[in-house]
């Protein structure tokens, strides 16, 4: 089935050159097995993991059907995280970048009013979690009448949150002509019979058997008394002097603790938690992603679905309880082809749970013997020196997107009578300029904020300072949050 390129699908010009700009040359197996049919616009049930490169896979054929002249949503995307909702979105933005898709998040501890606000604006995709796209719903701040598309994400993640029922309330809400996709790293019955109920002639594909294999990930691990177990990650961090690591914990104080005691010994770490307030979580994430710190503890729940590149190695501190566990845990190294680690802390009274991890990777992980004193001084050198050395920034993808936009705020909106349609009839008009240069647009009631695409900002800027939008003349700044 998969096609070596992109462009052997039925993809146009501009989704094609954002996947281009974002990197993305051959699809990955989930995609290459989901586009045929999801352009198809047929009904999907998916097994695949994050990282699998599953959002493109669905964002992708989406982006591509979404007409861009309604107003109104098009497409609901359900995730059980808000750090996945986020995510998703600026999937989105960015898959639809030169389409001018516009895609809002909507989840729970984020400020109602701000969703409202924009719901109420033109909005082609939204991405939420269930009890604030419930909310919503009951108070009529999010139009359904034309979602064509629901794509449950992470399904048994939601099963496991307890979500399900809020799932099925929101799609009993929906229009019955739509595509539906849902996409699961396992298919627990409960979601199976979700599925089976609410959608028609559903193709299932799974995407998952070369993942679970982990050919890409090198498993070890430790039997080790819990008092020992920090000192060990200390000798552990040391062997493998990783780039990047995300150290799992069971839960919220030991995340705490493990982040403290290696920030006491010197170590540049984040950390990341349900308890934890949603800027500060947002804020570990993208300093972590970005590469500021080699390390970030993380329980499951907190991590889970962030997509984090170039993990090279995986540490559970503590072994999860639940065998699937493990396998979303290690899935986050070895990505794409790259080689990754993932070594396990396993306590001896643990000893059943690793039976069951073992049962369903399919294979005996090896067991490492404590490193000796001679192998840990060994190596303790080349550790400190990187301990020292800042690490690279690494540059975010929607970053190389936006390097060629400028975002304008212009002093009139809604109340003034504007339109999009005026402004990109006057932008497009300039010397220099075409509607494909004109970005995302968003009209409030005394503002306008308009992308300006190509590097042809400061054209736009300097030529909008004396021209006129509906016969009125308007104070045109750059914005200065430049994310879309
Ligand atoms: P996901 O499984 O959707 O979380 O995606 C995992 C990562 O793979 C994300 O960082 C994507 O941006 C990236 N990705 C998705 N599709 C491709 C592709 N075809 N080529 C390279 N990277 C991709």
């Amino acid at each position: 089935m998969g096609q070596e390129h992109f462009k052997d699908y039925k993809i146009g010009e501009e989704i094609g050159r954002a996947l281009d700009v974002l990197g993305y040359k051959i699809p990955t197996n989930v995609q290459a097995r989901v586009l045929p049919y999801a352009l198809e616009g047929k009904d999907l049930i998916v097994k695949a993991q994050t990282g699998s490169g599953k959002t493109a896979a669905y964002a992708i054929p989406i982006c591509e059907s979404v007409a861009w002249l309604e107003n109104k949503p098009q497409a609901l995307i359900l995730t059980p995280t808000r750090e996945l909702a986020v995510q998703v979105k600026e999937d989105f933005t960015n898959i639809g970048r030169f389409k001018r898709i516009k895609a809002a998040a909507v989840y729970g501890r984020h400020p109602y009013s701000i969703e409202k606000a924009e719901l109420k604006q033109k909005t082609h995709v939204v991405v939420g979690t269930p009890g604030r796209v419930m909310d919503h719903i009951e108070k009529g701040t999010l139009p359904l009448a034309k979602i064509d598309y629901l794509v449950i994400d992470e399904a048994d993640q939601m099963l496991d949150m307890g979500f399900m029922e809020q799932v099925e309330a929101i799609i009993k809400t929906l229009p019955i002509e739509r595509v539906t996709m849902l996409f699961s790293a396992t298919m627990p019955q409960e979601v199976v019979t979700l599925a089976s109920s609410y959608m028609s002639d559903a193709l299932k594909i799974d995407a998952n058997e070369e993942f679970v294999m982990g050919a890409d990930i090198e498993h070890s691990l430790y039997f080790v008394p819990e008092e020992d177990k920090f000192s060990l990650l200390k000798d552990v961090t040391i062997l493998e002097n990783p780039d990047s690591c995300i150290i799992f914990c069971g839960t919220k104080n030991r995340v705490d603790m493990v982040c403290e005691r290696l920030a006491d010994s010197g170590y540049g770490c984040k950390k990341i938690h349900g308890g934890m307030e949603q800027p500060d979580r947002l804020d570990a994430i993208n300093r972590f992603k970005r590469g500021e710190y080699r390390y970030l503890a993380a329980t499951d729940v907190a991590a889970r679905g962030i997509d984090i590149h170039n993990i090279s190695l995986v540490i559970n501190y503590d072994i999860p309880l639940d065998k699937e566990t493990y396998v979303h845990r290690t899935g986050r190294t070895g990505r794409a082809g790259q080689k990754g680690k993932a070594i396990s802390f396993v306590t001896p009274a643990q000893d059943r749970y690793l039976h069951d991890i073992e049962a369903l990777i399919g294979f005996h992980i090896p067991r490492l013997e404590k490193p000796s004193k001679e192998e840990v001084a060994d190596k303790k050198n080349a550790f400190l020196e990187k301990m020292k050395t800042e690490p690279p920034i690494k540059k975010m993808k929607s970053e190389q997107l936006n390097k060629d936009i400028m975002k304008l705020r212009f002093n009139g909106g809604k109340k003034k009578k504007l339109r999009a349609a005026s402004f990109v009839g006057v932008i497009s008009n300039l010397e220099g300029m075409s509607a494909e240069d004109i970005g995302i647009i968003a009209i409030q009631d005394t503002l306008t904020y308009i992308e300006i695409l190509n590097g042809k900002g400061p054209l736009v800027l300097e030529a909008m300072k004396q021209t006129t939008v509906n016969g009125k003349q308007l104070k045109v700044t750059e914005a200065l949050d430049k994310r879309g």
